[in-house]
């Protein structure tokens, strides 16, 4: 008696539709994590993400290096890049500035957002006088620039600020109206989480890409800590695999590769092909796990 063989998950997602990633980089403080960003720019780039977003820093702290970091993508890479950008303790010229010197620079795609209150996140929030009131506006402004692409966040949890998650979806549905093509989601561990908020952002008719975005938990404790102060819930599940290993890098290392596998295999198994990695400027586990979905050195992206 022979049973019928069945394609194992990973052969299915080395042949099927394809996967399209993008990876999130943050602006280098120092020499030394000038080097790390573009070690693992290095790495990633041959992967030939969709894009390759730069954050911005709090209140537009990293303006400058934020700036210089896209620029040095556009110069010397192929990749496309997408500058974050924020309108918060700014004036609209300000902001308008900035935008146009991205445009000069080459970047034609920006990830629009709100930005946290200056008192930090959990202060109330107030626009500068002469800035941008929303996030809506700030999209709006940027799509009449120029033929600039918009993504904007999504929260699945909410976001801390928002009283519902219904009021969160109006927000994003604003932002959509102003113009914004693609969202990515604040970081989740239950996947249940955020199939559950895409059913409700396409019952409330929004249609643009709600891409997942994905942290591979390099570090446990400033994961937890980082998700505390962004509303994004840690499961009990996943504090248990990484309890007692808090001396053991190398085994967390790998509980962490298998625990964000299993994450987006189980995306996959629910037709989700796009992914946005946080990768904190680290390669190796967001290398490991797009190999995983399938994803092979495609481009020589970056110049020797
Ligand atoms: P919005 O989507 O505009 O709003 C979020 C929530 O705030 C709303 O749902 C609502 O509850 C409330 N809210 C906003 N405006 C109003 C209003 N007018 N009236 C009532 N309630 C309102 N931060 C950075 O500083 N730099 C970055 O580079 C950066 N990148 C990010 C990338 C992603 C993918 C995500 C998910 C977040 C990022 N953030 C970044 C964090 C973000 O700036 C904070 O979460 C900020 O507090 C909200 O900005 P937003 O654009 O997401 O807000």
């Amino acid at each position: 008696m022979s049973a019928i063989p069945r394609p194992s998950r990973s052969h299915r997602l080395v042949t099927a539709t394809p996967i399209r990633v993008s990876f999130e980089f943050f602006p280098p403080k120092t020499p030394e994590m000038d080097v790390a960003l573009w070690d693992a720019v290095t790495r990633l780039a041959p992967l030939d993400p969709d894009f390759v977003s730069v954050t911005y820093g709090a209140g537009g702290s990293t303006r400058e290096r934020t700036h210089t970091t896209v620029a040095r993508i556009v110069r010397e890479t192929g990749l496309r890049p997408a500058a974050h950008l924020t309108c918060v303790g700014a004036t609209k010229a300000e902001v308008d500035a900035v935008v146009g010197d991205y445009w000069a620079a080459g970047v034609r795609h920006i990830v629009a957002l709100r930005g946290d209150p200056q008192g930090g996140a959990g202060s109330p929030y107030e626009a500068h006088p002469d800035g941008y009131g929303s996030s809506a506006d700030l999209v709006r402004s940027i799509r009449n620039a120029g033929a600039f692409e918009v993504t904007v966040s999504a929260y699945p949890e909410k976001h801390p600020e928002s009283p519902s998650l219904d009021a969160d979806i109006d927000v994003l549905a604003a932002k959509v109206d102003a113009g914004a093509t693609r969202a990515i989601t604040q970081f989740f561990f239950d996947n249940e989480i955020y199939l559950r908020y895409v059913d409700k952002v396409r019952a409330r008719g929004i249609d643009i890409p709600i891409i997942p975005g994905i942290v591979p938990v390099q570090n446990f404790k400033q994961t937890a800590s980082f998700a505390a102060r962004t509303g994004a819930s840690v499961p009990q599940w996943l504090a248990d695999r990484f309890e007692g290993l808090d001396g053991d890098p190398a085994t967390r290392r790998l509980i962490a590769a298998a625990v964000a596998a299993e994450q987006v295999f189980d995306l996959v198994d629910h037709g989700v092909r796009d992914f946005h990695f946080y990768t904190m400027n680290k390669a190796d586990l967001v290398y490991a796990i797009c190999h995983l979905l399938g994803l092979r050195p495609k481009l020589e992206q970056v110049a020797a």
